[in-house]
């Protein structure tokens, strides 16, 4: 903005202000104080967002169809893409306005559990700042990812109504509403359009989401008799569809409700998809070039009936014929698994999906015949076609489906790939090889680096006398040549050192623990799951604590382990490893003797705003999953992108991240899965247990007394977990006391090399420097190239 620019953002602003609160600057709040300056934002983007839209309407278009977005805040990131972020800041200043306390007013959009939901806000970053054309598609859940409190070091889940005080940064398109047909409800859903800001390049692409409404406020007939409970019970049914989000990250819910909310969104977005063709090409009655302007990404499972859905659209409201529109899907939809757990794999009792949409299901049936009819034709016989039927034993197969109508598979990190090739879809594989590809996933280094960084990315582009980095990470590579140079690693010291007592500074504020800043951050925040495995961290604390109470003197450098994520409401055994982490917290912070040393934190509510003054405060980035279960993680990249060494296992991304920047500068432990696999069948963890006296005593603390859990049984349910087979399987699924001593080994190693600072400092900067491949412009790039063809004049 040059200096004419900055009075008349100045003017809108201060106009905008006083017109939506009718008062004198001077009575407004700060929370006016943010809303005007939303507004006035979203005056400045509208008019290239217009020109965004109007532009893709004749274009090859991406929509990338998800139920979770997990967004986070707007503000800071739109004025980052926007390329105004210091000069608004200043000019608030200007008006003693703290840009800071006013940022506070926005609640985070949590429209996602995690990863997963992650990824497809990133995607929407990267695919505005490269200029894809690319529409989001999803949910407006009018209660995001429930808030989380501790009270006794349990986790208590409380509403997350996050646009009860309205919602700045949507657009309410009541003229594109659609109606949502279910077996016996009908109901209204109206988009609200949110603008994805590319980063300087004047593009603004559209995520959708849609909200469940019925067609009358309320009966009024009924109202006027006194009905009142009837006359807004069709209400509440409608708005039911879209109230909140299941908070189940990983583990599947098979609810009614929750299919309701897949076909919701998923019917109103292929209707629009659907009549937007119809008005631009109206000359195209039979749709011959749908998929030229079409392709539909599928995030996981949750979407997939959209397929069904799609035929359904063109067959019976179109009158084109099944085997035409089924040739038109098959040209649409591409597929990404997000992973191997089998408690994630979506299967629907018929009798669900009957209830939904019973016209579906007749399709969906009709998709089966022909696959077992061309499986047939193939050669195959009845049981060898059954791993491939979309329907078996009552239940449909929302994989198997996307598999075989869809172009293309993908998973999201090489090793989860191959698993996906040699094991979890290996019948798969052997008949489509061509439909198997990998896209490895990123995270978008605005919102994570510019925005979350402010420190690192003002030296970064002081080191590289440019900032071409923020749109193009590869750049960073150009940072090696620092690697020798004593006062640029003692810069980058320093910088972690100002993050570190950021959020010291907020962690006091906010969990009411002192800290300090100047001992090893090693940190964990993630969704809370046993294959993460935030219980072998915690064993291994129990582990310190204990060698620290025998030998206060040891030779320690002072650690603070860090923890964050919220459990689903309803995974007891997660919810028992966060009271454990805190019980551990509560007996090491209160002990005098190690609590120089030695200090535990769980943060509450962990979410993308508090993501974003962790992960750049980070020395150690914990990614300790069991190898071969993590599909590949995004935290890891954000941690190595704000320049933390990564203690992991070889899973999912981390091999990646160990291949780029050097395993001599990460922190690499734990079985291999072939090893893994190679010992299943023989693995005894009670003999670990029984022989490595460290391991015992951490193990036994959990039941001896030492750590108490309120009588709620949660340690004896961890501790039986790790020592005593269960219901038909066997002990310690995850391997944990398998790793834990290599575990160890690694943190002895991260406890000796921290103290050499210039050594430290560089495994920093050789992290950062090869970060450039896991930016999701390089992913939503190659989803472009390789999957959509995007820019193909083919199409
Ligand atoms: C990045 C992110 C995640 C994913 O973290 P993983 O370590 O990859 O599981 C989850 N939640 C939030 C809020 C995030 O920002």
């Amino acid at each position: 903005m040059d200096k004419l620019e900055k009075n008349k953002f100045t003017e809108d602003y201060i106009e905008n202000l006083q017109r939506i609160t009718l008062k004198n600057f001077d009575d407004t709040s700060e929370k006016d104080k943010y809303d005007a300056l939303c507004d006035t934002i979203m005056e400045r983007i509208n008019q290239e967002w217009r020109f965004s839209k109007n532009k893709s309407r004749y274009e090859r278009t991406a929509y990338y169809f998800s139920a979770e977005f997990l967004i986070g805040r707007s503000l800071g990131n739109n004025l980052i893409n926007l390329g105004i972020y210091d000069q608004v800041k200043d000019l608030l200043d200007e008006l003693g306005i703290d840009f800071e306390a006013i940022e506070d007013y926005e609640d985070d959009a949590a429209l996602g559990n995690g990863g997963l939901g992650r990824l497809a806000a990133c995607f929407m970053d990267s695919a505005a700042t490269q200029d894809i054309n690319m529409y989001g598609y999803g949910v407006r859940y009018r209660e995001g990812l429930f808030k989380q409190s501790f009270e006794n070091g349990f986790q208590v889940e409380k509403g997350d109504s996050w646009i009860k005080d309205g919602d700045g940064w949507s657009i309410r398109v009541d003229s594109d509403s659609r109606i949502v047909k279910f077996k016996d409800q009908q109901v209204k859903a109206v988009p609200f359009d949110m603008p994805v800001v590319g980063y300087k390049n004047g593009k603004v692409n559209t995520l959708r989401l849609w909200q469940a409404e019925p067609f009358e406020e309320f009966e009024f007939e009924r109202f006027n008799n006194f009905e009142y409970d009837a006359a807004v019970a069709k209400k509440n049914r409608a708005e039911d569809i879209t109230r909140v989000l299941y908070p189940n990250d990983i583990q599947r819910a098979g609810r009614l409700l929750r299919l309701k909310q897949q076909y919701f969104f998923v019917s109103a977005s292929i209707q629009d998809l659907v009549a937007k063709y119809k008005r631009y090409f109206s000359d195209d009655l039979r749709f011959k070039n749908f998929h030229k302007y079409h392709v539909i990404q599928l995030n996981d499972t949750h979407p997939n009936i959209a397929i069904a859905e799609l035929i359904r659209v063109l067959v019976d409201e179109n009158g084109l014929e099944f085997e035409e529109a089924l040739d038109i899907a098959k040209k649409v939809f591409a597929f990404t698994n997000h992973t191997v757990l089998q408690e994630a794999l979506e299967k629907w009792p018929i009798d669900i999906v009957e209830e939904v949409s019973p016209r579906c299901l007749e399709i969906i049936y009709k998709i089966n015949d022909m696959l077992v009819k061309s499986f047939k034709e193939k050669g195959l016989t009845e049981t060898e076609i059954d791993p491939y039927r979309i329907v078996i034993y009552d239940q449909v197969h929302m994989a198997n489906l996307a598999i075989y109508v869809g172009f293309s598979v993908n998973g999201v990190a090489a090793l989860h790939t191959e698993i996906l090739k040699d094991d979890t879809f290996s019948h798969w594989y052997k008949i489509f090889p061509n439909k198997f590809n990998n896209k490895t996933n990123g995270i978008t280094p605005r919102r994570w680096l510019v925005y979350a960084n402010r420190p690192l990315s003002s030296f970064i582009t002081e080191k590289l006398g440019n900032d071409n980095w923020k749109y193009n990470l590869d750049e960073l590579k150009a940072l090696e040549k620092f690697v020798d140079d004593e006062s640029t690693l003692n810069e980058l010291w320093n910088i972690k050192q100002v993050n570190k007592n950021r959020l010291a500074s907020y962690i006091l504020e906010h969990e009411g623990i002192k800290i300090n800043p100047e001992s090893i951050f090693d940190i964990q925040v993630k969704r809370i799951h046993e294959y993460k495995r935030q219980h072998l961290n915690v064993l291994h604390i129990i582990y310190l604590y204990h060698q620290l109470k025998k030998n206060p003197y040891m030779d320690f450098y002072p650690t603070t382990f860090i923890f964050g994520g919220k459990a689903a409401p309803g995974y007891f055994r997660a919810k028992g490893i966060i009271k454990l982490a805190n019980e551990v917290a509560r007996v090491v912070n209160n002990d005098p003797d190690v609590n120089k040393k030695l200090k535990v934190v769980f943060v509450e509510n962990f979410r993308v705003s508090y993501g974003e003054k962790i992960y750049p405060a980070a020395d150690v980035s914990e990614q300790i999953s069991t190898a071969g279960k993590e599909a590949s993680g995004t935290g890891n990249m954000k941690f190595m992108l704000n320049g933390a060494p990564t203690l992991g296992t070889l899973d999912g991304a981390n091999i990646e991240i160990f291949d780029h920047a050097g395993e001599e500068n990460n922190y690499r432990f734990g079985a291999t899965v072939e090893q893994l696999n190679e010992i299943e069948s023989s693995y005894n963890p009670r003999g670990i247990y029984q022989t490595n006296k460290d391991i015992k005593d951490a193990v036994d603390a959990l039941v001896n007394g030492e750590l108490d859990d309120n009588n709620s049984y949660m340690f004896l349910d961890i501790y039986n977990e790790l020592i005593n087979p269960q219901d038909g399987s066997r002990a310690d699924r995850y391997f944990v006391l398998k790793d834990f001593q290599d575990y160890k080994n690694a943190h002895e190693k991260i406890n000796k090399d921290y103290r050499d600072k210039l050594e430290w400092s560089r495994k920093c900067l050789m992290n950062i420097a090869n970060a450039g491949y896991f930016s999701s412009d390089r992913t939503i790039i190659d989803y472009a190239d390789d999957i959509w063809k995007i820019d193909s004049p083919n199409y």
